[in-house]
């Protein structure tokens, strides 16, 4: 699925270049950084079991001790999505909200795991995806059925480089170029984009504004194997945060076992998951 010759994220997450631009902010969505494909085909063959078939309370069934309670309607406007010569767009890594609600954002697309499909239909889980075209390649499928039970997708470039101090002109085809690709895809233009890394600069505001975006989202937490490592702030879950669900260790837990992790966290904290499109 990759293409010769050519570095895929993760790789290029494990270059001294690439983390340097990541810098602090970053270590939790690349310093762990191994293709989950290979990960999945190391879990089938050994064995490791789906949770089993759709009986019984859905909550239980993928390791929750309570039903996950529903997002409130927000009531915040959503932000116009932008066009050329509008102001920059908003970077955000927090919601300002009084609701209980916080975000779960996943990136990349090389995760196709089509249990977690069955997972966010049945905790009904409004989940948020930013795609790279190159890491997604073929598996585009996988994306549109989480589309159709819940699920958003939204922009994350079309080959994955560290935006920051690249020409406009590279960072809008970057942009621009997955813009057009997710609408041809899912007829829809996304509204949302994140930066491979999390860096970026003005020219990046700029041309994601002249490709239609809305809102730049970081992340102000980020869900390891076990652990939720805070970017900046209290360390605790507070209403409004957005929660990057890092990629995964060739040893590590699955993207479902990950997630089941972070929403016993989220319960814990007396909060549960909004859609993030919804608040902005
Ligand atoms: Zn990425």
């Amino acid at each position: 699925m990759r293409r010769p010759g050519r570095l895929t994220p993760a790789a290029r997450c494990r270059t001294p270049a690439a983390a340097a631009l990541a810098g602090v902010l970053l270590l939790a969505g690349c310093a762990q950084s191994v293709d989950p494909i290979e990960r999945l085909g190391k879990k089938a063959a050994q064995g490791v079991r789906s949770p089993g078939p759709a009986t019984g309370q859905p909550y239980r069934r993928w390791g929750l001790n309570a039903p996950l309670a529903p997002a409130p309607k927000p009531a915040a406007r959503p932000l116009p999505a932008g066009t050329a010569g509008r102001p920059l767009p908003p970077v955000l890594d927090h919601v300002t909200t009084s609701d209980p609600v916080v975000f779960l954002t996943y990136d990349d697309g090389a995760e196709r795991d089509p249990r977690f499909i069955d997972m966010v239909r049945d905790l009904r889980l409004p989940v948020s995806f930013f795609l790279t075209d190159s890491v997604v390649g073929p598996g585009y499928g996988h994306f549109a059925r989480l589309r159709s039970v819940g699920a958003d997708v939204q922009n994350h470039t079309l080959d994955h480089p560290a935006l920051g101090g690249l020409p406009y002109a590279g960072q809008r085809a970057e942009i621009c170029g997955q813009q057009d690709k997710l609408k041809s895809r899912f007829g829809v233009r996304p509204r949302l984009f994140r930066p491979p890394y999390g860096t970026y600069d003005t020219t990046t505001l700029r041309a994601a504004a002249d490709c239609g975006i809305a809102a730049v989202i970081l992340w102000r937490a980020a869900m390891g194997a076990d652990t939720l490592d805070y970017v900046r702030g209290d360390k605790r879950l507070s209403p409004g945060d957005i929660i990057l669900v890092g990629p995964d260790e060739s040893t590590g837990p699955t993207l479902r076992e990950r997630t089941t992790r972070l929403l016993r966290r989220v319960q814990s904290a007396g909060l549960t998951v909004g859609r993030l499109e919804d608040y902005l």
